[in-house]
């Protein structure tokens, strides 16, 4: 089994160094991809209530033979559940849904700044956390005028903020921002889904200098940036190939290189102007 390395959040909780993305396993084949995964040493898996598979994550979760506690359990509250009372009513519909009774990290989706409700969402997360419905509580799609406010607001800092970020869009100023505030980076499309980003040819030659393949390039550059990559896979050898990534290490050339593939967004997820309900 894989062992994937940790790091401490900046409310002292565990969080893996690389995770599983769950959007589009459901059913009884996305239970067996999850159980998979955490069978290979998957410890972080990413839901939310819009991947309508929060049930398929918490049967896989008492599938495993891994104790609950070992695992790490991500969700997050869509657009439409934005509000201090919805944000609490979300989690309690969403542990309902996993049959479990502790959501370990919860994160607001997409900020919806039209919608002007993020900092109370914000609120009803710090209610949840103090009764014990969540461990810890981040966001997702934040810019840092969003983490500002909500930190001056409230007092109390994300821990994880999950963000686009793959080699096409490096999203450098805002991991600096995050490092500077002690809030963990999260890569979601780490492997810029579906995109040609696997077949670049500098990741191939990388991936020949290091002997691996060039998803395992792609995805030792994030957790060498300081960022959780989630990839998602429903096959088990490619779940294993994912996470096996920390027994080579790239050189700061190599990282600076990589990142150097920039180009900007791919799907147009400004979150200043990109809904999500
Ligand atoms: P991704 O992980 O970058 O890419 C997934 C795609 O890559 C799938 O088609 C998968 O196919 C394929 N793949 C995986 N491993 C591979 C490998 N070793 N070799 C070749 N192909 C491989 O994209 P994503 O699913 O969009 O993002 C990952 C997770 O991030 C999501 O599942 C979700 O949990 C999260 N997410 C969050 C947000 C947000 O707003 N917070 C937005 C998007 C995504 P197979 O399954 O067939 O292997």
């Amino acid at each position: 089994m894989l062992n994937i390395p940790t790091v401490t959040l900046n409310d002292g909780t565990w969080f893996p160094e690389l995770g599983l993305g769950t959007y589009n396993l459901r059913g009884e084949e996305g239970i067996d991809a999850i159980v998979a995964a955490i069978s290979s040493g998957y410890r972080l898996l990413d839901t939310a209530v819009n991947y309508e598979n929060e049930r398929e994550v918490g049967e896989a979760v008492r599938r495993s033979d891994v104790e609950r506690d070992d695992l790490l359990v991500v969700s997050k509250i869509p657009g439409r559940h934005h509000g201090f009372d919805e944000a609490v009513d979300s989690i309690q519909g969403s542990l309902g849904l996993l049959g479990l009774d502790r959501i370990d990290l919860q994160l607001i989706h997409w900020p919806n700044p039209s919608v002007g409700k993020y900092v109370d969402t914000w609120r009803g997360m710090i209610e949840a956390r103090e009764r014990g419905l969540v461990r810890s509580i981040g966001v997702s799609n934040f810019t840092e005028a969003m983490l500002t406010e909500l930190i001056d607001e409230t007092g109390v800092t994300p821990a994880v903020n999950q963000v686009e970020l793959h080699p096409y869009f490096p999203q450098e100023a805002l991991r600096a921002f995050h490092a500077e505030h002690g809030i963990r980076t999260e890569s979601w499309s780490p492997l810029a889904r579906r995109s040609e980003l696997l077949t670049e040819q500098l990741l191939q030659e990388l991936a020949v200098v290091h002997d691996v393949t060039p998803t395992q390039v792609v995805l030792r550059w994030h957790t060498q940036l300081g960022s959780t990559p989630i990839p998602k896979s429903a096959d088990p050898d490619r779940q294993r190939e994912n996470a096996d990534v920390f027994g080579f290490t790239l050189t700061d050339d190599q990282v600076a290189v990589i990142s150097g593939l920039e180009r900007g967004r791919l799907w147009d997820g400004d979150p200043d102007t990109h809904e999500e309900m």
